[in-house]
C-alpha cells in the first residue's frame, strides 16, 4: 500500500446546510471551538477539527455528520461553507484513502464512547423495543405538501405566549411519524439575502396513529416567537407563519428526523418525562399512544409520570386535557415559576419534592425523557442526583447505565 497516497486525504467535516436548524448544539459542544456560524449557516473549520465526535450525537437532526473524504491541501474553507444552500457532492477518493478515513473514523468512535460518557446526559440509541422509524422521506427539494385541517390557540387569550396545536394532514401521502420524532417546516418566502428560509424543526404532538385516529395527519405546539434572546422585538419566521396558517393553507414539510428520542414498545416499561413549554409536544404525543392503546383493551402495565413547567396554568399547553387524563394513567406534577403571590417553581423543585416516587420509577424498568429549555438539563440532572443520593442510590452510574441502555434521552434548545 501506498502510504504517502494514505496519508493524502483527510475526512473533512461538515454540517448539512438543509438539513441543520441552527440550534447552536454543535457550537457548544464542540471542545476545541472548530465550529462557527454567521445568520444563516453553522460551519466547521477543518484546520481546527480534530475528529473528537463530540458533537455528532448531540446534534437533533443529524446534519452534523456528513465527512467527505478530501486532500487536505483542498479542504473546503468557512467562505466555501458558509455560501452553501446544500452540501456539494461526495468526491470520488483513491480506495488507500478511503481506508485511511476509514481508521480515523474507527478512532473516532472509540473516542466518542469515551467522550459521551463524560459531558452528553443524553442516549445515542433508541430504546431497544422501539418501533423502527422512516426518516428522511422528504427532503427540501421534495418535500411533503400538507393542508391545514386545524390551528387552534392553545394557551388562554390573556396569557402572555401564544401556543398554537396545528393539524396538518398529509393525504395520500406516506409519511409514517412515531412519537418523539420530527417534521421541517419551510417556511415560504426569502430572507433578508434573498435566499429561500431554511427549514426549522418542530416535535410531532400527535402519535403514530395520527393526530386523529386512523386518520393520516399530525400536529406540531408551535409558540408564536415576538422576541428574540435578549428580549428585543422581533418575529420568528416560522412560528409566525405557523401560527398565521388557516384552513385549507398548504404547507411543505420535510421529514421524518430522529431515531433516538423514541418511545419502548413494550408493555411494562415506565416513562418518567420531564419537559417545559412546548418542549411537552412530544409527551403529548408518548401519552396519547398510551391512553389509546389501554383505551382499546391492550395490555400496559409501565407507569407514566410527568413533571411539566411553565410560567402560570393560563400559559401551559395542554393543561385542560392534561388534567382530565386519569391517575391511574399518568402521575403529573405541574410546576408554575410565576403564579402571582406564590415563589416561583421549576420542574426539578417540584422533582426534588417528589425525590421517593421518581427513585421508585427509576429503579423499575424506566424510560427518561427530557424536553424543553436547555437550561433545565443542570437543574434535572441534579435533582436526579438528590433524590438518588437520598435513598442511597449511586446516581452517577445509575445515569450512565441508563444512557447506555437508550434508557435516557435529552432535547432541548
Ligand atoms: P417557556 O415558556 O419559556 O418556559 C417554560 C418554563 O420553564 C417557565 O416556567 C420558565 O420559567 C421555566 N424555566 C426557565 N428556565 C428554567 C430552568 N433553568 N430550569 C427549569 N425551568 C426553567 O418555554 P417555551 O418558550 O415554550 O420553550 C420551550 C423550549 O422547548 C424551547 O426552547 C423550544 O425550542 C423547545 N422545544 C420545542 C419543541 C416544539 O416542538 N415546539 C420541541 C422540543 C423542544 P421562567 O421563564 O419564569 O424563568
Amino acid at each position: 500500500m501506498n502510504a504517502a497516497l494514505e496519508t493524502k486525504y483527510i475526512q473533512q467535516h461538515l454540517i448539512d446546510p438543509e438539513v441543520c436548524i441552527r440550534c447552536n448544539t454543535c457550537e457548544e459542544t464542540c471542545p476545541v471551538d472548530a465550529i462557527t456560524h454567521d445568520s444563516r449557516n453553522y460551519v466547521v473549520n477543518a484546520d481546527i477539527c480534530n475528529h473528537c465526535n463530540a458533537c455528532v450525537s448531540p446534534c437533533p437532526t443529524g446534519s452534523i455528520d456528513h465527512w467527505h473524504p478530501m486532500p487536505p491541501t483542498a479542504v473546503y474553507s468557512l467562505a466555501d461553507q458558509l455560501s452553501w444552500d446544500e452540501l456539494p457532492a461526495v468526491q470520488a477518493a483513491p480506495p488507500a484513502a478511503e481506508k485511511h478515513a476509514e481508521a480515523i473514523d474507527k478512532a473516532s468512535a472509540a473516542d466518542e464512547l469515551q467522550h459521551n460518557a463524560a459531558v452528553s446526559p443524553t442516549s445515542t440509541n433508541a430504546p431497544w423495543s422501539a418501533a423502527h422509524p422512516y426518516l428522511n422521506l422528504y427532503g427540501l427539494k421534495k418535500p411533503l405538501h400538507a393542508v391545514v385541517a386545524g390551528n387552534f390557540r392553545l394557551t388562554a387569550n390573556n396569557a402572555d405566549s401564544a401556543v398554537h396545536h396545528i393539524v396538518l394532514d398529509c393525504g395520500t401521502q406516506f409519511m409514517p411519524l412515531l412519537e418523539g420524532q420530527s417534521v421541517g417546516i419551510i417556511p415560504p418566502g426569502v430572507d433578508a439575502s434573498s435566499r429561500p428560509h431554511y427549514l426549522r424543526m418542530y416535535s410531532v404532538a400527535s402519535p403514530r396513529t395520527g393526530e386523529r385516529e386512523g386518520y393520516n395527519n399530525l400536529s406540531l405546539t408551535v409558540k408564536r416567537v415576538t422576541t428574540d434572546h435578549d428580549g428585543k422585538p422581533t418575529l420568528g419566521v416560522a412560528s409566525n407563519y405557523l401560527c398565521d396558517l388557516k384552513k385549507g393553507d398548504v404547507v411543505q414539510l420535510t421529514g421524518p428526523f430522529g431515531d433516538r428520542f423514541l418511545m419502548p414498545n413494550h408493555a411494562d416499561s415506565n416513562l418518567l418525562m420531564v419537559c417545559t413549554g412546548t418542549g411537552s409536544a412530544p409527551m403529548r404525543a408518548m401519552t396519547e399512544h398510551r391512553r389509546r392503546l389501554k383505551e382499546s383493551g391492550k395490555t400496559v402495565g409501565g407507569k407514566l409520570m410527568l413533571f411539566f413547567g411553565a410560567r402560570k396554568p393560563e400559559e401551559l399547553p395542554y393543561f385542560g386535557p392534561l388534567t382530565k387524563l386519569p391517575a391511574d394513567l399518568m402521575d403529573t406534577t405541574f410546576a408554575f415559576s410565576r403564579q402571582p403571590d406564590q415563589p416561583r417553581s421549576y420542574v426539578q423543585d417540584r422533582m426534588r419534592e417528589r425525590g421517593r416516587d421518581v427513585v421508585e420509577l427509576l429503579r423499575g424498568d424506566t424510560h427518561v425523557y427530557i424536553c424543553g429549555l436547555k437550561g433545565m438539563e443542570v437543574g434535572v440532572l441534579e435533582a436526579f442526583n438528590e433524590a438518588c443520593t437520598l435513598a442511597g442510590l449511586h446516581w452517577p452510574s445509575m445515569h450512565l447505565r441508563m444512557v447506555d441502555e437508550g434508557r435516557f434521552h435529552v432535547e432541548t434548545y
